[in-house]
């Protein structure tokens, strides 16, 4: 597979590390799918020492000695090789910088911080998790000086986890730049939108019919089933337990809403999509991982929002859906419901916001969190300031802590620098979409009328719907 035999040492290595961490994958799927809540004990220390296990193999002697020869082989170069050894060596050093006693100390804090977040919520006390808070911002602090390189700032060094070598100046850059024109077509589609229809999206929609209709839905989109798996958890996700041959998304349902569970499947769908396209021969080795989770999420995003919520689909699909629901939605035209599902509407909570002013919540955490890291604003200024920005950027003003600053399980993960790959990821989804629309300029048309077929397509063996010429 790689030319020089230190680089497939290495590359052997890291494969096998890769399948310890398919193991904790699959034990985390588990924990969030099917797992009974007594066994929640006995899998945090199974998770654990697992953890254990496979950091301690990457700070081992030995795989330094595996890395050094295969630097050495490659001497620096920019081949496959080259770029495969650098990569290693960048996730190499991210693990072994920051000291044992760090990431323990880190480890158990965030437990409990996570706890405290819940309670505070459920009580929305902001007060009752600050302390802990405050205790993850040192620990981070720490770690981020220990983790940057030159005059990294040291958000930025928090950040390079998720987005590598991404920068918080050209976030805050983008930022400056979209956010006065995400306030003003609020501004003008929000009154607007108030008198729009959408109580037809919560009629009664039998959860077994929303089932069967999503499948359809992902099984046209590309998704493989015979390499991934479709369950039900309180929150959606997507897991690669071990990509590209096993990629497995959730969603959840609510019989009043046909909305919700549908564009979270089509959202993890399209995380799985690009987990399922990753090379079967790089499988275990980071040339078979994501580039960045922005990257990652402008996948997600590009199938929900780019085409998800898009006449076009919807001039395909509608019919369908009606065929699963013909009781609520007989009586819906194409265009009331494309406009009830485009609705644009300033709301508190980031993960039910629309897609006009979703990056304005994302840009306001962006803005909190980089000032908390690098700045000097204490935690205990955060609820005011989070409730102006609200106010400035939304028009609206959260009445307690738990439609404002508590909302979001992130700080309590201690996951800083996190934030912005959601607002990358929208801009990146924009971006490769109109590159496609340029390049393929029936794209639209092609989507309106998509054919189904009642058997297989010849040209298409694996998918029962294609658009190709011949059929
Ligand atoms: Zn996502």
């Amino acid at each position: 597979m790689f030319d020089s035999p230190e680089v497939q040492a290495l590359a052997d290595e890291v494969r096998r590390l890769s399948d310890l961490e398919s193991a904790l994958a699959l034990l985390g799927w588990d924990q969030e799918t099917a797992m009974p809540r007594g066994g929640a004990g006995a899998r945090a220390r199974s998770r654990g020492e697992l953890t254990q296990i496979i950091h301690s193999r990457w700070q081992a002697d030995s795989f330094q000695r595996l890395l050094e020869s295969a630097e050495s082989s490659v001497n620096g170069g920019a081949d496959r090789d080259g770029r495969l050894v650098k990569e290693i060596r960048r996730r190499f050093d991210l693990r072994v910088r920051v000291p044992a006693e760090l990431a323990e100390e880190t480890a158990r804090a965030t437990s409990e911080a996570q706890s405290a977040w819940i309670d505070a919520r459920k009580a929305s006390k902001f007060a009752e998790f600050a302390p802990h808070l405050e205790r993850l911002i040192t620990l981070r602090r720490r770690a981020a000086e220990a983790l940057r390189s030159g005059d990294e700032s040291l958000y930025d060094a928090l950040h390079d986890k998720y987005e590598p070598h991404g920068r918080s100046a050209r976030v805050r850059e983008l930022g400056e730049t979209v956010k006065p024109r995400l306030i003003a077509l609020t501004e003008k589609y929000a009154p607007i939108c108030r008198e729009t229809r959408r109580d037809f999206l919560e009629r009664s929609f039998a959860v077994d019919q929303q089932k069967a209709f999503g499948e359809r839905v992902l099984a046209d989109l590309g998704y493989d089933l015979d390499h991934g798996l479709i369950e039900v958890s309180t929150h959606p996700f997507c897991s690669g337990i071990a990509s590209p041959t096993d990629v497995r998304v959730t969603t959840r349902y609510s019989e009043n809403d046909v909305k919700s569970a549908l564009t979270g499947l089509i959202h993890e769908c399209g995380h799985a999509l690009y987990e399922q396209g990753f090379d079967p021969k790089l499988a275990g080795t980071p040339g078979a991982e994501a580039t960045s989770m922005g990257i990652h999420e402008s996948q997600s995003r590009l199938w929900e929002n780019q085409v998800g919520t898009s006449p076009e689909f919807w001039q395909h699909y509608l019919p369908q859906l009606k065929q699963h629901f013909p009781d609520a939605l007989g009586d819906v035209e194409l265009d009331d419901f494309v406009r009830a599902f485009n609705i644009v509407e300033p709301s508190m909570i980031r993960v039910d916001a629309d897609e006009v002013t979703y990056n304005l919540h994302v840009l306001l955490r962006f803005e909190i969190e980089s000032e908390l890291i690098d700045g000097d604003l204490t935690v205990s200024e955060l609820p005011e300031l989070w409730n102006a920005k609200m106010e400035e950027y939304l028009g609206i003003r959260p009445a307690n802590d738990a439609e404002g600053v508590l909302q979001d399980i992130h700080w309590s993960m201690g996951a800083f620098g996190y934030f912005p790959t959601y607002f990358l990821g929208n801009l990146y989804s924009a971006q490769i979409y109109r590159a496609a629309r340029q390049a393929l300029p029936e794209l639209d048309g092609q989507i309106a009328h998509h054919v189904s077929h009642p058997t297989a397509c010849p040209h298409l063996p694996s998918k029962s719907i294609c658009c190709c010429p011949s059929c």
